[in-house]
């Protein structure tokens, strides 16, 4: 833990955890019952003032630093594993939040995975197939960029992707949702009751803000290749996508599996908030560097005797 941390300093850690929790507790929903989606501001952005973005940039650059020694504890550690799932309409920053979040991590302990419409293959199997397979390895940070939700999210706003799914007619009945909601919280408790910590991402951008950056797209160059005409299609669902993702929150929000509603129409705050509850996330584990018992206390003092014994013999030659 030292090591890294040497530059921010070790006394530092709890003020800095602690200031990682005060900024993502207030987008932290345990409790799906009590959610509402009308309740949280896009453009919210706590104590930090609209031109606070060198602030939240030096913010930010802690948490990235802080962030990387944990994952090292992590992955040293080897026990638990960590999924973070990011949901989000088109353009609300999802690609920015992970490469920004991420960007101190060892790419070593880190997996990132993008779901996009299924595969044949991917059709040929229950939904979960294809996100099971990439589940991480204890030690590992896994990201999901869109995920399983997909199924509650843009196949219930579409009933026609669901009718693609070749699934015995008799198991499409009413109950469909409540059915995946029952089966995706069950999958949540499974893989936390096996070491692996899970926290989801909603990044809540504005209809306001997505046309925004949908004409930014279309109007500077570096960024025409973003554009796809299909998403400002979907913009005609924004209401229907809005209700599934209140429903989907309300059903799958738990206390161990909690979801995140990032306020995402200022990047800079989204990626502030997202790194704070990573930092949070991997404080709960408690992590530490595995401790060495004395057999492999011996074991370093006898290397470390052999490598001076060789050094000093090679300096005697130099010298000689
Ligand atoms: P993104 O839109 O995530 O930034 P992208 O633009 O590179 O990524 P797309 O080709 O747009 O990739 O793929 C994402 C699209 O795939 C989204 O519109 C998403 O809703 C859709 N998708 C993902 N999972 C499913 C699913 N299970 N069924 C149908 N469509 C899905
Ligand atoms: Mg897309």
């Amino acid at each position: 833990m030292a090591v890294r941390l040497a530059r921010i300093s070790l006394m530092k850690i709890k003020e800095l955890v602690k200031r990682a929790r005060k900024l993502a507790e207030p987008f932290c929903v345990t409790n799906g019952d009590k959610f509402r989606l009308k309740d949280a501001d896009p453009g919210d952005t706590l104590h930090f003032k609209q031109d606070d973005k060198e602030r939240s940039k030096e913010a930010l650059a802690m948490g990235i630093d802080l962030l990387s020694t944990m994952q090292d504890m992590l992955y040293a550690q080897d026990k638990w594993a960590v999924l973070l799932i990011f949901q989000a309409m088109d353009a609300a920053g999802k690609d920015g939040a992970i490469k920004h979040v991420m960007s101190g991590i060892n790419p070593q302990g880190c997996n990132v995975h993008s779901f996009k419409a299924p595969t044949s293959d991917d059709l040929d199997h229950d939904y979960l197939w294809r996100c099971m397979k990439v589940l991480p390895n204890r030690g590992h940070i896994g990201i999901f960029n869109r995920s399983y939700y997909e199924e509650t999210l843009v196949v219930r706003v579409h009933p026609e992707f669901l009718e693609k799914q070749k699934l015995p007619r008799e198991l499409i009945t009413k109950d469909i949702w409540d059915d995946r909601f029952r089966d995706i919280r069950a999958f949540e408790r499974y893989l936390g009751n096996n070491g692996v910590l899970i926290r989801k991402f909603f990044l809540n951008v504005s209809k306001k803000e997505q046309k925004n950056r949908f004409m930014e797209r279309i109007e500077n160059p570096e960024k025409n290749w973003k554009f796809s005409s299909s998403d400002a299609k979907e913009r005609k669902h924004w209401d229907d996508y809005m209700k599934a993702y209140e429903d989907t929150i309300q059903n799958t929000a738990t206390k161990d599996a909690p979801w995140y509603v990032v306020p995402a129409d200022n990047k800079w705050f989204t990626r502030v908030v997202v790194a704070a509850a990573i930092i949070e996330a991997l404080d709960s584990l408690g992590l530490e560097y595995p401790k060495v018992d004395d057999e492999k206390l011996g074991e370093l003092a006898a290397a470390k005797e052999m490598l001076l014994g060789k050094i000093s013999s090679a300096k005697r030659k130099n010298n000689g």
